[in-house]
């Protein structure tokens, strides 16, 4: 009897049919499932939940518009219509010779650079109808999208001094894994637990403490995955990591698997990064070559340990460690019940740890500038630095890497913010600051606005009691001027969410669309009282009955919004429309204040 196909290798299998032939037919779907001993509906699964997998042709050149809220304030529309126009086709449709199929898809990690889109996965940025028409004319005469793309080029806006910089100075590549040579596994642990290093991915669970648990778990076969699906809007810090400093990824996992006792190692990278996939597994070939990957590798007491790239799919949930594993798996990626964590049974049942790009990036860095130096960055409660992705309405969008404890006010000076009215701090599951958040620190505390205390009669008026409380980073810093229509920005964040719900939990699913019908009613004027009522309730049960992130923290922003900018709904609240002919302004205004003062409640 033949054996079946490793089902670890579908998704890569399922990649090399999408470039080869532009979409997984029927046929294919079902050589698939006889290759691999599973179902045409399980392959059928796989295949419709990834975004850039396609079961109809999707042209010869796939072009991937990217429409996030900063690609629209960029000229995004101006764009789509030019590709429209040039094409003679719509969004969601192919040429009818085949040749392009145009798509938009949701933030491709180069919000400093748009309006920006993907062509077969290569890169075109700060795109204006003459280059698209440009683009378009030079792929009709043949040229390849990877001979004419972009090298899209971040800059590195700011760094503290050269002695108190983690990621951008020169670093002497392989001079951190000499350290091996020096320390056992436990004292590597020990090292990174002093450091206090916390996840860096936005959940900020301490490292030392993870490496410690995992390591505990005695197993024939360990994994160290390195979580490159930087998914989060407006995030691109860890893109910017693997093109200037890969090599701290890379030692970063090499040191992370010596003190675990991990012998395999992945980076899943996400789609919208496969460009740089190249340049990466050449990068892992030199280690190989040095004998810093592969078997025997020298420390104090020597290992196995190799890498091997993972190619995500376009899945935002895939960047939750355990929708990646699946991923990973071969199956759906969707997240997991945490009945155990990864760390005990991971990838292929097995121990495995997952920790982000810039969070195993800053472990060479730490080891070679010696933690006692490491602790003096940053503030007591948080040490180092952090990276983060500025975009928006400001002079200098690009990477920052700060000390903790930088205050907003001087953050915003920095980027040459302009007229900062709304910004979005942590993505879109994070929290949104108004001009009264601008005096508080940035911070990697496990504080949010929950822990605050409001005040029951000045539920609006939470700026002193703010101000004590650090703002806590994930990495990108979208900044929106007073111009904006925040509930633009809010229905943009609440189609993403809708778009990218796993679907298995029922409030997530279906709850995140009815907030998104809520928001529509409210842009047209046709919103009442109420309205605001059922969004605060709904929320509330999305957040409390969701199984992951995702549906825990996707409506935040749209409450914590309401909060924070009253006038903007209870404005469009007003509208006499034939919906809301009895509406009085003023009793609205009453009764919306009684009502964020419940949500405030709530978070008490
Ligand atoms: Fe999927 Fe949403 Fe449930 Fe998360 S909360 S598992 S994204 S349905």
């Amino acid at each position: 009897m033949k054996a079946t196909a490793n089902r670890n290798n579908l998704m890569s299998v399922l990649w090399d049919i999408q470039v080869k032939k532009s979409c997984i037919s029927h046929d294919d779907t079902t050589k698939i499932a006889h290759e691999f001993g599973i179902s045409r509906m399980e392959v059928e699964g796989v295949i419709t939940f990834y975004h850039f997998f396609h079961k109809t042709f999707a042209g010869k050149y796939t072009i991937y518009l990217n429409s996030s809220i900063i690609a629209k304030y960029s000229g995004m529309e101006a764009i789509k219509k030019t590709f429209e126009n040039t094409l003679g086709i719509s969004v969601g449709q192919v040429t009818s010779d085949k040749m392009f199929g145009l798509y938009e898809t949701a933030c491709i990690g180069l919000s400093d650079q748009e309006p920006a889109c993907l062509i077969n996965f290569k890169p075109f940025v700060n795109l204006t109808p003459e280059k698209v028409e440009e683009i378009i004319s030079e792929i009709k005469k043949g040229k390849k999208p990877k001979d004419i793309c972009d090298i899209p080029k971040s800059k590195i806006q700011y760094t503290p001094t050269k002695d108190r910089t983690v990621f951008f100075k020169t670093h002497n590549t392989f001079h951190s894994l000499k350290q091996l040579k020096a320390h056992s596994p436990d004292q590597i642990i020990e090292l990174v637990k002093r450091s206090n290093l916390a996840g860096r991915g936005g959940a900020f669970f301490p490292t030392g403490f993870k490496w410690e648990l995992c390591s505990k778990n005695k197993s024939d076969i360990k994994y160290v995955i390195c979580n490159a699906d930087e998914g989060e809007p407006g995030t691109f810090k860890d893109r910017v990591l693997m093109e200037e400093h890969p090599e701290l990824m890379i030692e970063g996992m090499i040191i992370a698997a010596y003190a675990i006792g991990a012998s395999k190692g992945a980076i899943y990278l996400r789609a919208e990064y496969r460009y740089l996939k190249n340049n990466l597994e050449k990068l892992l070939d030199s280690y190989r070559r040095k004998g810093f990957l592969g078997e025997n590798i020298e420390a104090k007491q020597a290992f196995n340990f190799d890498i091997f790239i993972h190619l995500g799919a376009g899945a935002y949930i895939c960047g939750e460690e355990t929708a990646l594993i699946h991923s990973m798996e071969g199956k759906r990626g969707e997240p997991g019940n945490k009945i155990t964590f990864p760390v005990e049974k991971g990838f292929m049942g097995k121990p495995t740890l997952v920790n982000n790009v810039e969070t195993l990036s800053a472990v060479p860095s730490i080891l070679q500038m010696g933690v006692d130096k490491w602790l003096q960055l940053g503030t007591e409660k948080t040490r180092g630095t952090k990276l983060i992705s500025v975009s928006g309405d400001c002079k200098k969008p690009g990477i920052y890497e700060i000390e903790w404890g930088m205050k907003i006010s001087k953050f915003l000076t920095l980027i040459e913010a302009e007229n900062p009215h709304f910004i979005l701090f942590n993505g879109f599951s994070g929290e949104c600051l108004s001009p009264h958040d601008f005096d508080r620190e940035i911070s990697g505390e496990n504080l949010l606005l929950t822990d605050i205390e409001f005040d029951p009669k000045k539920p609006i008026d939470y700026k002193y009691k703010m101000a004590a409380v650090g703002v806590r980073s994930g990495g990108s810093f979208m900044t929106f001027n007073k111009d904006r229509d925040i509930l633009d920005i809010v229905k943009n964040v609440s189609d993403f969410f809708v778009a990218e719900s796993c679907g298995i939990c029922v409030p997530c699913r279906t709850g995140n669309f009815l907030l998104n019908k809520k928001i529509d009613k409210i842009i047209f004027g046709h919103a009442e009282l109420k309205d605001a009522v059922d969004i605060k309730n709904w929320s509330q049960v999305i957040k409390t009955t969701s199984r992951c992130g995702l549906g825990q923290m996707s409506s935040n922003l749209l409450n914590d919004a309401m909060k924070k900018f009253p006038e903007v709904f209870i404005k469009r609240l007003s509208d006499n429309t034939d919906f809301n002919k009895a509406f009085n302004l003023d009793k609205a205004a009453e009764e919306y204040d009684q009502i964020i003062n419940e949500i405030s409640s709530d978070y008490e």
